[in-house]
């Protein structure tokens, strides 16, 4: 898939999103028993990624508005904290579109449930309006529901095994609705 201008972005064109894996228990994605969804599509391409075969955008299967129901359903039972994304990259922009409305879904429906995301880009210096490389109409809508957002790529010669919920010492555990940095 080739590479999309901002401009084709802000413009509306229509996106679609693949993703590889639901996992409907899930204990190592974030704090407590959860729901993680894998998107597809990555192009960060960090150096010693454990995850290659979700950089294409066509792996997996479509997510559709079975898959949102499916994932809404398993996310019902009370022992489920909440939902994980990640993949891939939840913050390319054709998966933004496709994001946006699906988290706000879930925000809705399981207002007591937290979101937590991955991203291989820099909060405050992709994903913000200011410049932010991978800003789009639909950033601040997924940021909106997002309780922790794990950012930064992954770096081989930062690698800790020893790290919870991460692979590298660089990546960060950002509390977005607190507006601080957590060290779990
Ligand atoms: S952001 Fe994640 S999926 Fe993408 S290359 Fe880096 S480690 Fe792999």
């Amino acid at each position: 898939m080739r590479s999309l201008s901002k401009s084709e972005v802000r413009h509306g064109i229509f996106f679609s999103m693949n993703y590889g894996i639901i996992k409907k228990i899930d204990i190592a994605d974030g704090l407590g028993v959860r729901v993680s969804l894998f998107v597809s599509g990555c192009r960060n391409h960090c150096k010693g990624c454990h995850n290659q075969i979700t950089w294409d955008f066509n792996f997996g299967k479509p997510f559709t508005k079975e898959t949102e129901d499916e994932i809404i359903e398993a996310l019902k039972p009370a022992h489920i904290a909440g939902l994980t994304v990640l993949g891939g990259e939840p913050f390319e922009e054709e998966n933004q579109e496709v994001l946006a409305p699906f988290l706000e879904r879930v925000k809705k429906e399981f207002p007591n449930k937290n979101i937590w995301c991955y991203t291989g880009y820099l909060y405050d210096k992709d994903l913000l309006p200011q410049d932010g490389r991978k800003h789009t109409p639909y950033t601040n809508r997924m940021l909106a529901c997002i309780n922790i957002l794990i950012d930064g790529p992954y770096i081989e010669k930062e690698r800790d095994l020893t790290l919870n919920f991460r692979g590298s010492r660089n990546q960060r555990i950002i509390d977005l609705e607190h507006n601080c940095l957590l060290k779990l």
